[in-house]
């Protein structure tokens, strides 16, 4: 029977704290030893590449996505148990999607908030009920909480929009979350 599947969306960067790193290191550690299968952009840069490294190392599932042209770019990491290479950034995007029971979003640039936007506002058509869970490492994603409150402060989104993710301080919080998943 296929694991249950996480899909990471996380920085093709390191960032600027150690502990974004460290996080996405012991998310990967967590998710093998859960036994949940990481799914996530295929990457061997940055966070994408530490989650995927302490994964496998842990003896996870691992599950990429990446887009052709981005495979030199991001480094695609082809030793995961299954790497799919698609045409388009919206294809990788819909088969990472496809292929997860959750999503847990780490600390990313523009890349990882696309991503995190494209879901959270499928979720708000109704699309999908699957769990967005913000890992909140060192608070990175309070100032776009702030700003996803005042959306809604200044009526430009339904109150519900912020049930639609749940905010967890750390990797232990989010493993506890994931569970029954
Ligand atoms: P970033 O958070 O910018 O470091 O990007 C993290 C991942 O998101 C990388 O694998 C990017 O290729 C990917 N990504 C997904 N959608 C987009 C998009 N619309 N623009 C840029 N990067 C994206």
């Amino acid at each position: 029977m296929q694991s249950l599947s996480v899909c990471v969306y996380c920085g093709a960067r390191p960032g600027g704290d150690p502990v974004f790193m460290e996080t996405a290191t012991e998310l990967g550690l967590s998710l093998a030893g859960a036994g949940l299968r990481l799914v996530y952009g295929a990457g061997d840069v940055g966070l994408m590449g530490a989650v995927a490294r302490a994964a496998q190392a842990a003896g996870g599932q691992t599950f990429g996505v990446i887009p052709a042209h981005l495979i030199a770019w991001e480094v695609g990491k082809r030793d995961l148990t299954t790497f799919v290479v698609t045409e388009t950034m919206h294809e990788r995007k819909k088969v990472m999607f496809m292929n997860a029971d959750a999503v847990a979003v780490l600390p990313g640039g523009a890349g990882s908030l696309d991503e995190l936007f494209e879901v959270l506002t499928w979720r708000q058509l109704g699309l999908h009920e699957k769990p967005i869970y913000l890992l909140d490492i060192a608070g990175y994603w309070q100032p776009l909480i702030a700003l996803i409150d005042h959306v809604i402060a200044q009526g430009f989104a339904d109150p519900s929009l912020r049930s639609f993710f749940e905010v967890v301080p750390d990797v232990p919080a989010l493993m506890a979350r994931l569970a029954p998943c």
